[in-house]
């Protein structure tokens, strides 16, 4: 087994910037290591495991605290479910994502990876397929005149997101399902022609063992400060898409001296006898002074040693969703709403997500992408039939929604699937997530899994990654002071 070693660890180097200052006597903080940096041999080392937007982020601000970051990928390219996917005639985001103007922690992110100038934001438009009919619901014109809904519905309806808004007590919507909430604060009709086609459009089916923590999130989001001072019913995207975040991302720990390790699948996970851990990948093993995991519980559990960290599992084992999704590609536009909520629980897929009327189509090769996801369990008999059949289920449902369909329009279908996307937020959900006790000074956990009141999105991550930093710049600074020591 080869191994990689540290030159701090073997005492092979000598005379370095560090020594010097420990001979002199002297501690550096983190502000002087940043006025007068370390030598590459002598900064500290750290391993961070997963190149999806968590890890990356995460790298990228500690590269910045003149550390040496390397982070392990297991896949071809970096991004994980934010990843890229080539759609023939130009190369965009793998599954459909927007940035929205309340996405302050994301939106900071671009800005310091100097991307700002490649943030576009364009009107966002919804729509709802209900009852066999399309219906605009974007203004609040549109809005009074919604047809399914009466006046005294849509006062209903205009309370419920008004009082959602101000809750702050969330424990307490995780013991009532989003179903019987909403119906509670705004009754059936509005519950049937307004909520279900949005919920199946975000959960398909399965919303029905939601907690209304759920919506409460959904509503929150709509309801906060925006961080980009632009229009509410306004989405963003960088041009490019989510790969140029990562290609940018990569191109700062380059110039950090911190770098990328794809096609790596970490296999073991070690501490080491006087402090630091060992990171087993391929046949080979490195050292580093502290280790950040990202990736999801179950490899934790698989890769970690008991002495690194305890997963303490309640009975009830978590349910993810997964989702099976079609990109179709077509030369002219299919679709005006980035949004269609399905009240339709007969189509094979739960939404319509038209990502070109927000996208320039300068943007993909002048090709219009609608994406047609389907949110699913575990479980779920669509795991096991093949991309074919998929398609051929998925189309049928676009030629019954949309019968002026033409295949002459088609230049393209893809199907993608993501197993894991996120856990079924059901009834108490936060006392059922594995609690994960890291026991090494040197071993960090950081991953989506501790999510428990909010959605899974990349503004979330880099709100998580932003107020792990505050905790991690002092174990830096720490180790900054043994390293010269
Ligand atoms: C259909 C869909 C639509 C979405 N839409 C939006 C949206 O509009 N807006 C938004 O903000 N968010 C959206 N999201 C959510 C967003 O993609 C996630 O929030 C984000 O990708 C989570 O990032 P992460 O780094 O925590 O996890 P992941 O992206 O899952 O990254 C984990 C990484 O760890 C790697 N890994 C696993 N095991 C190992 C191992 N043993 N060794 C090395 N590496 C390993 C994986 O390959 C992966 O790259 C969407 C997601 C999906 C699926």
């Amino acid at each position: 087994m080869k191994q990689v070693t540290d030159s701090t660890k073997t005492g092979d180097y000598q005379g370095t910037h560090a020594d010097k200052n420990a001979q002199n006597g002297t501690n550096i903080t983190i502000d002087e290591l940043q006025n007068n940096p370390l030598t590459q041999s002598e900064k500290i080392k750290v391993g961070i495991i997963g190149g999806g937007l968590m890890g990356m982020a995460l790298a990228y601000r500690i590269s910045e605290q003149n550390a040496s970051v390397k982070v392990f990928e297991r896949d071809s390219q970096l991004g994980g479910l934010s990843t890229h996917y080539n759609y023939g005639n130009f190369t965009w985001d793998k599954f459909y994502h927007v940035i929205v103007p309340t996405d302050g922690s994301l939106i900071n992110l671009i800005k310091d990876i100097g991307l700002e100038e490649s943030l576009n934001w364009s009107r966002s438009y919804t729509g709802y397929y209900v009852n066999k009919s399309f219906h605009s619901l974007n203004s609040p014109k549109e809005f009074l005149l919604f047809p399914l809904l009466n006046i005294f519905d849509k006062v209903r309806l205009v309370f419920t997101i008004f009082y959602g808004g101000k809750i702050k007590n969330w424990k307490k919507l995780e013991k009532v399902t989003v179903k019987d909430w909403l119906i509670r604060m705004g009754g059936k009709k509005n519950f049937n022609k307004f909520w279900e086609p949005l919920l199946l459009a975000k959960l398909g089916e399965n919303y029905k063992r939601v907690s209304a923590v759920f919506i409460w999130t959904y509503i929150r989001r709509l309801f906060k400060a925006r961080e980009h001072p632009v229009e509410k019913d306004f989405m963003g995207y960088v041009s490019g898409g989510y790969k140029t975040v990562f290609d940018r991302l990569e191109q700062s720990l380059t110039k950090n001296n911190s770098s990328v390790i794809l096609n790596t699948s970490v296999k073991s996970i070690r501490p080491l006898e006087g402090g630091g851990i060992e990171v087993q990948y391929d046949d080979t093993v490195e050292y580093f002074d502290k280790v950040v995991f990202t990736a999801p519980v179950n490899v934790l559990e698989q890769v970690t040693s008991p002495e690194l960290c305890e997963i303490v599992k309640n009975d009830k084992p978590i349910e993810y969703l997964g989702v099976v999704c079609l990109a179709l590609i077509t030369k002219t536009p299919l679709t005006p709403f980035y949004v269609l909520n399905m009240g339709d629980v007969t189509s094979p897929f739960t939404g319509v997500i038209g990502i070109s009327t927000l996208v320039d189509p300068k943007q993909t090769a002048g090709e219009y992408i609608t994406f047609f996801p389907k949110y699913i369990p575990a479980e779920h008999h669509y795991w096991k039939a093949s991309d074919e059949d998929i398609e051929k289920t998925f189309m049928a449902g676009v030629r019954d929604l949309y019968p002026e369909f033409k295949d002459a329009d088609i230049v393209s279908t893809h199907i993608n699937r993501a197993f894991k996307v996120q856990p079924l937020q059901v009834l108490n959900y936060s006392n059922i997530v594995p609690e994960i006790k890291t026991k090494h000074p040197d071993f960090f956990v950081l991953n989506t899994s501790q999510f428990v009141n909010d959605s899974v999105n990349n503004n979330f991550v880099v709100t998580h990654v932003n107020s792990f930093m505050k905790r991690f710049a002092a174990e830096l600074k720490t180790e900054a002071t043994r390293h010269t020591n």
